[in-house]
């Protein structure tokens, strides 16, 4: 540990080397700050501009997939006939936009140039060229192929023979040069010329850490890739991704170097990101790892390239944010693990990307403090940017290596648009330094730790705010481990429960193994029925009387009993209905938002209001129960929905007659059981157990006054039907809160970004086999990229597995029940006579499977394209236009959810305006709306509920009442503070 002294005298001698690079450097302006042609002009604008920035890298995100100038021109003008600015310079800019299609060439060639400063070429002679010229500076290089995102085992495969075969052609290459010292030498011997950067998302159909093969398919291409370039003499390095890949990416690295063969070969490198809070701990795990193993390995340091995104992420999952969020934080990480890794010089090959001059004249200073010859570490820079200070440190006498993607331009896009951010950003040094042309002496201070931020005022003051509920992070292996005992806990538990033979009891089976009984439940009889209806009548006006603080006060402990046991819940629910992991949790998740949500929305709605203001009168207006409340749910969300009704009803006041769906009983009982332990009364919440006919008996009952249900649309019309029907006796007109089904659109637009397209789709489409009201069942393409999305779509599609859910490698598990599997596979027959079924997957025949099947030239009016089939089978349509793919998105009886990809701000708009649905989403899936964010329900025939999750779903199960009291007697008025 170094002493004060040593810390202050290290950073004197970094400041003065900072300056005497800055001053080096100062000479040259990297390329990119360079403003001479259009758009190096709108970069500079756009420094001082954030909507232009935005409208700046939205237009260079979706160029290079707009083939036409026409289109071009339209998105030119789109992106920035709108944007507000005061600089005057935009002038050109907006005569250039009116122009529109006539500078739409010259646009494109621009980008294009722009982005070939950042990517090289592969073809030809254009990489060797790049190579040779580094070579000249001196400059090591690293290759990073750039390429579409891998979403099946095809592109997983091609985009490992790529790297083999580059490796192979760089070497042959590579041999002829003749020596560098300065760059081919290190203390301990000669340095691989040829260094490959490989993302090991790029080896396989979906990188995810909860699906062990990802780790076995990865691990073995990594293999691979070592194996050739230990006989090559070349080096790869893994570099970072996203936060949720370190863990399994470290993982891979370390268990494919502790093979024997790799006990020394080949030079293998990992990538560590300064930016995440834990990076120090992280990198002295990895070389007490690598003094464990007794071999040397690289590290790359950066900053991070994902900031924006992993915030974002973390926020959307409520999950705690890996990054720093001050910039000064991560600088002062950055130089914590350099002195890490240079410390441990015996085992490490340390390398310092950055262009921030402090960090790299830091890492200089640090290396000779601790006594690493300049040729034992390298820096490391990308290609295109900060040519100066690159200039600067090779002057210097270091060694550098530049970061040198390669590939085509339109899958290298995000790569472009991450650098544009990196250089464009406030905090960024290039722009401080060259743009911005800030102070030097501010620029190369040492990086201060932030203060700690004080807690915000909400969370302090002790105000219960609604939050949602965070899903597991199965990134991390120990909740996967958790995840896997508690399965085979409650597997163990669910088989020793007692049986009972004969009538009256309604089995519950794994859907994936039928022969497999979960349990029994009591089936409701008719007269039991009957009963439950009486107990609740004679109980409702003292339930009416209890005072909603003390019904939400429930609902809070109901919530956190469910906390409590949302493992076992999320276990059980998996074996019960066959859904995945990620989507059990999520299920309940999204059951404890609602006894959450609602228990906060009743105490927003239960104080009593005064319209207005009289000296005379008092004039109260407030929500009073309806009454018997029967809450008839389906079996696809068997937690959630039944608790999102359940609890709606119970906290408005009404007593409740709880009807699971029969496929799933289980889970009605542990949602039954955990209300009743949070106090709710026996008399207040009562079980129904039982089928369709149970149902119907509840919604005939004169005594019940609303009735929720979500279902199918037969069964909803029918309930609808029967509710308005007053009966001899009812004394009321009954509420139906009414969701059903839907058949649902994602329009995919000609300029949409296909890599995330498929991903959604494939999601919104095939999760939990199709079989939620939300799912896309039908894929409008248009014309221009069907060929291209489609055969991406298939390809990936048969990547996944089907089998059991409790096997996370099975992305596909069974539908519901034998019933269900037969009008699916009726459905795919019908399809047949009347489509083109291009896939049809295979499935296990033990257990209710059913493999995913697609369907191309689907007539929009067929029986596959109009009806909900509830299964994973996709009708795929073609759109001539965008206004046909919307057209065809509504020409249906349902409207509960829709999407559409687009990166076309008009079609955007316009679908905003035209596509009507309940719930519509733009440039991501269609599923999994979240409590209070996207409170969910549908038009047309989908339903007449008011939705679920938001604010004007309470107001279904309330009757407002209004009281006016003249408070006048005799000309004597109360004083005010006496009259209510
Ligand atoms: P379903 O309509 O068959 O059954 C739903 C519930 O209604 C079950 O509890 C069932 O026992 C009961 N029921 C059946 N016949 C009845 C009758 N005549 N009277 C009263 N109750 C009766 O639906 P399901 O198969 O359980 O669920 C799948 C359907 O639910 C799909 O159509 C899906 O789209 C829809 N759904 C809609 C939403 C939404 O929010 N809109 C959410 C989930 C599911």
């Amino acid at each position: 540990m170094a002493s004060t002294t040593d810390t202050t005298a290290l950073d004197r001698d970094v400041q003065q080397l900072a300056r005497s690079l800055y001053r080096k450097a100062a000479q040259h302006k990297p390329s990119l700050f360079e403003a001479q042609d259009l758009l190096g002009r709108m970069i500079d604008w756009s420094l001082d501009d954030e909507s232009l920035r935005v409208a700046l890298f939205r237009f260079v995100d979706v160029l290079p997939s707009l083939e036409s100038s026409s289109e071009i021109g339209r998105h030119l003008e789109e992106y920035f006939a709108r944007v507000d600015h005061a600089l005057s310079g935009l002038a050109i800019l907006a005569q250039a936009v009116h122009a529109g299609t006539l500078v739409a060439p010259i646009v494109k060639r621009n980008v294009i140039k722009l982005a070939r400063r950042f990517i090289a070429e592969e073809s030809g002679n254009h990489l060797t060229t790049v190579l040779n010229s580094l070579r000249k500076e001196p400059a090591a290089f690293t290759i990073d192929v750039v390429g579409e995102a891998t979403v099946s085992d095809g592109e997983a495969t091609a985009m490992q023979e790529r790297y083999l075969q580059l490796m192979r052609r760089l070497a042959a290459v590579s041999a002829k040069w003749p020596d560098i010292a300065r760059i081919d030498e290190a203390p301990n011997g000669k340095i691989p010329r040829v260094n490959l950067s490989v993302k090991l998302s790029s080896l396989c159909a979906r990188f995810d850490p909860l699906d062990p093969n990802t780790e076995a398919i990865v691990r073995e291409r990594l293999r691979q890739l070592f194996r050739e370039a230990a006989a090559l003499g070349a080096a790869v390095t893994v570099d970072m991704e996203q936060y949720a890949f370190r863990e399994l990416t470290l993982q891979i690295f370390r268990s494919v170097l502790e093979q024997e063969e790799f006990r020394a070969q080949p030079y293998a490198a990992i990538a560590l990101q300064a930016y995440l809070t834990d990076a120090a701990q992280n990198t002295s795990e990895l070389i007490k790892w690598a003094r464990r193993r007794k071999r040397r390995i690289g590290v790359r340091l950066v900053k991070g390239a994902y900031w924006d995104s992993e915030v974002a992420w973390a926020k959307q999952k409520n999950w705690p944010i890996p990054v720093f969020l001050d910039k000064a934080e991560t600088d002062a990480s950055y130089e914590q693990v350099t002195r890490l890794l240079l410390e441990s010089h015996d085992v490490i090959d340390a390398a310092f990307g950055s262009h921030n001059l402090r960090s790299l004249a830091h890492a200089i200073v640090a290396a000779k403090q601790i006594g690493v010859p300049a040729n034992g570490y390298e820096m490391q820079m990308l290609y295109g940017m900060a040519e100066p200070v690159r200039q600067a440190i090779i002057e210097n006498g270091q060694r550098v290596r530049v970061y040198l993607p390669v590939g085509e331009l339109l899958p290298g896009i995000s790569y472009l648009i991450r650098r544009l951010m990196e250089n464009t950003s406030n905090t960024s040094f290039l722009r401080q330094t060259y743009a911005d042309k800030k102070d030097i002496d501010g620029l190369i201070k040492a990086p201060e730790h932030a203060k700690p931020i004080s807690p915000r005022r909400s969370e302090s003051s002790g105000a219960r705010q609604f939050r949602n509920e965070a899903p597991i992070d199965f990134s991390l292996a120990k909740n996967r481990e958790n995840f896997a005992e508690t399965l085979a806990d409650v597997r163990g538990e669910l088989k020793s429960s007692r049986r009972r033979g004969g009538e009256g009891w309604i089995d519950s089976v794994n859907p994936a193994n039928p022969g497999e009984q979960l349990g029994q439940v009591r089936a409701t009889s008719g007269a039991e029925a009957e009963k439950a209806i009486a107990r609740a009548t004679q109980f409702f006006p003292e339930w009416r009387a209890t005072p909603a603080r003390e019904r939400a006060e429930m609902l809070f402990k109901a919530a956190a009993i469910m906390r409590e046991q949302r493992w076992q819940l999320a276990a059980k629910e998996l074996f019960e209905v066959g859904k995945g992991w990620r989507e059990s949790d999520a299920d309940v998740c999204e059951a404890i938002d609602y006894l959450d949500y609602y228990a906060h929305e009743m105490l927003r709605l239960a104080e009593p209001r005064e319209t207005q203001q009289l000296a005379s009168e008092t004039n109260t207006y407030f929500y009073e129960p309806r009454g018997l409340a029967a809450v008839i749910a389906p079996w696809n969300f068997p937690l959630a929905i039944l608790t999102g009704m359940t609890a709606a009803a119970l906290v408005a006041g009404n007593c409740v007659l709880m009807k699971p769906a029969e496929q799933s009983p289980l889970m009605g009982v542990s949602l039954f059981e955990i209300l009743q332990k949070a106090g709710v009364p026996d008399d207040a919440l009562q079980l129904l157990q039982g089928g369709g006919d149970i149902g119907a008996q509840l919604v005939r009952s004169p005594q019940v006054h609303v009735i929720a249900f979500t279902g199918s649309r037969e069964v909803g019309l029918e309930i609808l039907r029967e509710a308005y029907t007053t009966k001899s006796g009812q004394t009321h007109v009954k509420r139906v809160v009414c969701e059903m089904g839907g058949k649902n659109a994602l329009i995919v637009d000609s300029d949409a970004d296909l890599d995330e397209a498929v991903v959604h789709v494939i999601d919104s489409a095939f999760g939990y086999q199709g079989q939620k009201c939300s799912a896309a069942s039908r894929i409008i393409l248009l014309n221009e990229i069907h060929d291209r999305f489609f055969s991406r779509l298939v390809d990936a599609t048969q990547s996944l597995k089907i089998g059991p859910p409790e096997d996370p490698r099975n992305a596909i598990g069974p539908v519901i029940d034998g019933e269900a599997k037969a009008r699916i596979e009726n459905y795919i027959r019908t399809g047949k006579k009347q489509a083109k079924c291009v896939l049809e997957m295979a499935a296990p025949k033990d257990g209710y499977f059913v493999g995913p099947a697609i369907f191309r030239d689907v007539d929009p009016h067929s029986r596959i394209a109009q009806e909900e089939i509830f299964g994973p089978v996709l009708s795929v349509i073609k759109a001539k236009d965008f206004e046909h793919a919307l057209a065809l998105a509504n020409d249906s009886q349902f409207a509960l959810t829709g999407g559409i990809f687009s990166r076309s701000p008009a079609h955007i708009e316009l679908a905003r305006k035209e596509f009507r649905v309940g719930n519509l989403y733009i440039n991501r899936g269609i599923t999994g709306a979240v409590v209070e964010r996207q409170p969910f329900g549908g038009l047309k025939l989908s339903g007449i509920g008011s939705k679920a999750g938001g604010p004007d779903y309470l107001l279904q199960f309330l009757e407002p009442r209004t009281i006016s009291e003249n408070t006048l007697r005799h000309g004597f008025m109360p004083p005010e503070q006496t009259r209510k």
